[in-house]
């Protein structure tokens, strides 16, 4: 299980249990209660879902590594990393996962990766 899940799991047990307390209140005629633990409830519904997509991220990150690794040529993932798509393709992380060459020529690379450059 990764940290992910565990927010995941969190977020979601937290908005059930809040979704039975907010139905329970409006049960009872405490309605502006009721509808602050639904805004509660749609919030941490939010934070489960980001959870999700995280550990999806992550796992297709490590499946993208783990090819990398057995020295085949994956496609980079879209976005290709969280800096290069929220900069729109100005910068990037380290963990990348576009190929490096992308910057400049492939000779520059080349040059690059041979030392010349
Ligand atoms: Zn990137």
């Amino acid at each position: 299980m990764t940290r992910h899940q565990r927010r995941q799991h969190a977020a979601t047990a937290g908005a059930i249990a809040l979704a039975a307390a907010a139905i329970a209140l409006a049960w009872h005629g405490l309605y502006g209660e009721a509808v602050l633990a639904g805004v509660v409830v749609l919030s941490l519904t939010d934070a489960a879902l980001r959870a999700h997509r995280e550990h999806q991220r992550e796992l297709a990150e490590f499946d993208w590594a783990r090819q990398r690794g057995l020295a085949m040529d994956p496609p980079p993932l879209k976005p290709c990393c969280w800096i290069g798509s929220s900069s729109r393709g100005r910068a990037h992380n380290p963990r990348c996962t576009r190929p490096r060459y992308e910057d400049g020529t492939v000779d520059e690379f080349l040059a690059e990766r041979e030392g010349r450059g």
